[in-house]
């Protein structure tokens, strides 16, 4: 008979189970590290190391010392590459996700007559959809026409991976790009990224995604997978506070392309000539030549202090480990717990799960369960029309929340 661990076992050989101290955690049990990762302690030093560096520099800040302002995107880029499986040059830091899906789509969904639709999925995150329609829109076509929308088969609750590219090949030379997210914000899915470059490619498409709920969450490789394009957030599971600075990811391959349409602006023209005020656009010989503006440098620092801890804690590989002996624990407390009283919307195979859980409650109870769940400082979401999301992190989620939790929720559902 196999012994099965208790959450204080869990907790006592967890090896990275030290890294919660390194985090302010609100009051009661943080199940929303989905929605704005907990804050890490370091992020005050390293923010005000910024504000002592502009309150003693001044404007001498952008071109003094190794945290130069002029410079100071380029610390995130190695972080940010193996986080996302990308080159250096592949990956930059800047603006906010939504502004970096449009920038990418100024580049890469180059519609013509025959070939104008972008494929996304039903339900994507509103954000992704407006983005998508705006952009048809705004190069003169009809989103009724270009946009086109995959939905799960009837009762069923999560893409099937075989429809996803079915649905690519279907649409075959008439699809300019497919935009999809790495992880589905509501279910939790992973999607097959590397399928569905593959068909996109085979098709003559563009393949980008939309990494939000996936970086720091689940490996990626962005690069061998031969992603055209990607943007995410950082707000979510790279913790780096409320509206931090996004990413975004070009492959090696679109770099150099002189015929890519590009919105441009002084960042991304090379930093040598950059200041000596020229309009001839001098671009940079990476992904950076996407930047428009000078750099944010406090959500910069903010973003820093994060992932220096991930990068302490073995990054993404070892966090995952963590999170899979989390997800198995979940699952088998859960369903002794609870039983069929709750459903996890959430496909069960490991390769096709992040952290996140989209619990319902089976007799349609749920908005009531959410509410009491705050009431008993359970921190999670609730996602209109049904759906209560948790995610234990494991970079600052313990066993022990997650039994405290299950403990909680049995006690409130009926
Ligand atoms: C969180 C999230 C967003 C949020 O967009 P912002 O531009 O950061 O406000 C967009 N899309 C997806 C899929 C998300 O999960």
């Amino acid at each position: 008979m196999t012994e099965f661990l208790t959450a204080t076992e869990l907790d006592a050989a967890d090896p990275l189970a030290h890294f919660r101290s390194e985090f302010e955690i609100p009051d009661g049990i943080y199940l929303v590290g989905n929605s704005l990762g907990a804050m890490p302690k370091a992020t005050r030093d390293y923010v005000t190391e910024e504000l002592d560096r502009w309150a003693a520099l001044g404007v001498e800040g952008h071109f003094t010392g190794k945290l130069a302002w002029k410079d100071y995107h380029g610390l995130l880029t190695d972080q940010f590459a193996s986080i996302t499986g990308a080159r250096s040059e592949e990956v930059v830091a800047m603006n906010g996700l939504t502004v970096n899906l449009h920038l990418m789509m100024v580049s890469f969904y180059r519609p013509t007559a025959k070939r104008h639709k972008i494929l996304i999925e039903d339900h994507a995150f509103p954000s992704d959809h407006f983005a998508a329609e705006s952009q048809i829109a705004q190069r003169g076509f009809n989103p009724s026409e270009s946009l086109v929308l995959i939905s799960p088969r009837d009762r069923e609750e999560t893409l099937r991976p075989e429809d996803i590219l079915s649905a690519i090949a279907t649409h075959g030379d008439e699809l300019a790009l497919v935009l999809l997210p790495g992880v589905q914000y509501y279910t939790g899915q992973v999607l097959p990224m590397a399928d569905i470059v593959q068909a996109g490619h085979d098709v003559g498409a563009v393949v980008g995604f939309d990494l939000a709920h996936a970086v720091g969450n689940v490996e990626l490789s962005l690069h061998d997978w031969d992603v055209d394009f990607a943007a995410w957030c950082t707000y979510k599971y790279l913790n780096s506070g409320p509206g931090g600075v996004a990413g975004a990811f070009v492959h090696e391959r679109h770099i150099a392309d002189q015929e890519l349409p590009k919105f441009l602006g002084w960042w991304g023209t090379e930093a040598s000539s950059r200041f000596e005020m020229a309009t001839t656009f001098e671009a940079i010989q990476t992904v950076e030549s996407w930047q428009l503006s000078n750099a944010p440098i406090l959500p910069m620092a903010a973003l820093r202090a994060s992932l220096d801890i991930i990068t302490a804690a073995g990054g993404v590989p070892a966090m995952r480990q963590k999170s899979e002996l989390q997800i198995t624990y979940f699952d088998r407390i859960l369903a002794e717990t609870l039983g069929a009283r709750v459903q996890n919307i959430t496909p069960s195979a490991m390769n096709q799960r992040g952290c996140q859980y989209a619990l319902r409650v089976t007799n349609g109870d749920g908005k009531r369960v959410y509410e009491e769940l705050a009431e008993a400082r359970v921190l999670c979401d609730w996602r209109e029309p049904d759906v209560i999301r948790v995610a234990p992190v494991p970079l600052y989620n313990s066993f022990a929340d997650i039994e405290r939790f299950v403990q909680i929720l049995d006690e409130i559902v009926i």
